[in-house]
């Protein structure tokens, strides 16, 4: 019953504005109310959160997040959709639509204009609110006060790492992240040292978060249907990182060298990246003095032993 309410919902919507999909953007709308609900439950939202929505297509997931945040900012790339939102939300009063592409919204200060500026819930560093202050709802006119944020998104596959780390990379203030992503990406950025996924993504994803599955989803519980299948995972970003490289630009460039020459040894993948300048010998001492092995491959190294490696690469270079 449930789940046919937000197949019918979507179904009338795009007969009623003769929507057409449009693939380039990666428009495959979630129709399973009992997956709407789980995406809403693992990102524990409170009324005290901002939302971030990335690409709420015709609203069937925004609505339930305006009914479970303080408030919600949905960015959406395309105009049609837009007006649709307009139309369709316009009794969401803590909604705000933001056109535009997302890699190009500046979220570090969306998330500021609601007075959320750190992922402690503290408001009072510059371009935030005081701690004590209430902002006023550009849509509602009403006095709000949001402590965190919260990003999710039913992503469009196209761009899901630009965005992912996109989000990582810039320091969004944001306490947990929850996207619906391809089956297979889901399985890279939970996999585990040794494991057959296990790359660069897992080592980016888990540096800044604790990535975990919430759902397996069926291709078939979307409209129209992809031609693979999904899954929801959330992730708790860390407020200290149990791993901190020293130099994590050096820290990226490794990882990025040993997975791009996945079954050369970390030694020869980093010999022949010219953006680090060590030489197969000193990597192959490096890792021997951390007790691994001289011929490693970047697949057996965990995070930490990548980072170690990084700190004491960094420690070589720059002395
Ligand atoms: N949230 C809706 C749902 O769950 O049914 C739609 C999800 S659909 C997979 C992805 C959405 O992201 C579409 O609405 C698409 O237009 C939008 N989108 C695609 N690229 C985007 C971008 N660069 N910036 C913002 N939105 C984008």
């Amino acid at each position: 019953m449930e789940k046919q309410s937000a197949y019918r919902k979507t179904s009338e919507i795009v007969r009623r504005y003769d929507f057409n999909f449009r693939k380039r953007f990666g428009q495959n709308f979630l129709t399973d109310e009992g997956v709407l609900q789980q995406i809403v439950s693992s990102s524990h939202i409170t009324e005290n959160d901002l939302v971030i929505e990335i690409g709420p297509g015709i609203g069937t997931l925004t609505r339930y997040l305006c009914e479970a945040a303080c408030q919600v900012a949905a960015i959406e790339i395309d105009r049609d959709l837009v007006k649709i939102l307009h139309e369709t939300l316009s009794d969401c009063k803590n909604l705000r639509i933001v056109e535009g592409d997302v890699l190009k919204v500046n979220l570090c200060g969306l998330a500021a204009e609601y007075g959320v500026s750190d992922t402690s819930g503290s408001t009072a560093s510059s371009g935030g609110l005081s701690h004590e202050a209430a902002a006023v709802s550009p849509e509602s006119g009403q006095a709000f006060r949001c402590r965190h944020l919260k990003v999710v998104a039913n992503l469009p596959y196209y761009i899901t790492t630009p965005i992912l780390m996109g989000l990582f990379e810039q320091h969004v203030p944001a306490e947990r992240v929850t996207v619906m992503v391809q089956k297979e990406v889901a399985d890279r950025m939970t996999a585990r040292c040794g494991s057959r996924d296990y790359g660069s993504l897992s080592l980016a994803v888990q540096y800044y978060a604790r990535p975990e599955i919430v759902t397996l989803v069926p291709a078939s519980s979307f409209m129209p249907s992809p031609k693979v299948d999904s899954a929801v995972v959330t992730m708790q970003l860390y407020k200290d990182k149990p791993v901190q490289a020293k130099d994590e630009q050096l820290l990226k460039a490794i990882i990025r060298a040993a997975f791009g020459q996945r079954r050369k040894t970390l030694s020869n993948a980093l010999g022949n990246a010219p953006q680090i300048p060590v030489t197969r010998d000193q990597t192959a001492k490096t890792l021997t003095a951390l007790g691994l092995p001289a011929s490693a491959r970047g697949e057996t190294l965990s995070l930490q032993q990548f980072a170690q490696l990084a700190d004491a690469l960094a420690d070589l270079i720059r002395a």
